[in-house]
């Protein structure tokens, strides 16, 4: 089974020894040398389940980033503190929404050509037809009107589109 969890657990194998220095650093707050994220993080873990929003698998902590909805380089200070912006995912899925693979369109969740063809996220073929475009895969219950303008610039600026 070729899912983001399956490649997931081929990476922690492959990479073993360097996530266990990460996850060191990491429950330590060494590694986020940004000062506001510590407390972000924190909030996080306070308030929301270990999921992935993304793939909606269950995660350990160490397995889970902070990941900005809009990306923190282009958000004002105040938004920084916003934690509407802000949502748990894991590793794979973060790469993937980061270098604008995926995204969230309307609710949708959107997965650009380049890589559709991998099944990534256990989408059935009902799911597929339902959204009526192949890209539109599954619904995305956490899109909301508080965080609606932050995956809306994603989207629009940084996913991948159609050529
Ligand atoms: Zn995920």
């Amino acid at each position: 089974m070729n899912n983001i969890f399956s490649i997931c657990s081929r990476l922690i194998i492959l990479n073993k020894d360097k996530l266990n220095f990460n996850f060191n650093l990491h429950t330590s707050g060494i590694l986020c040398n940004r000062p506001e994220m510590k407390k972000m993080r924190q909030r996080l873990i306070n308030q929301k389940i270990n999921k992935c929003i993304i793939c909606n698998k269950i995660f350990p902590l160490c397995l889970l980033d902070g990941a900005h909805l809009k990306p923190r380089s282009i958000i004002s200070i105040s938004e920084r503190k916003n934690l509407d912006n802000l949502e748990f995912m894991c590793k794979c899925c973060h790469f993937l929404y980061d270098k604008g693979y995926i995204s969230i369109n309307k609710g949708y969740l959107e997965v650009s050509n380049d890589i559709i063809d991998y099944n990534l996220f256990d989408i059935d073929k009902e799911s597929k037809l339902e959204s009526k475009l192949e890209s539109k895969l599954k619904i995305m219950y956490i899109y909301n009107d508080s965080n609606k303008k932050y995956f809306d610039y994603h989207y629009h600026n940084i996913f991948r589109q159609k050529k």
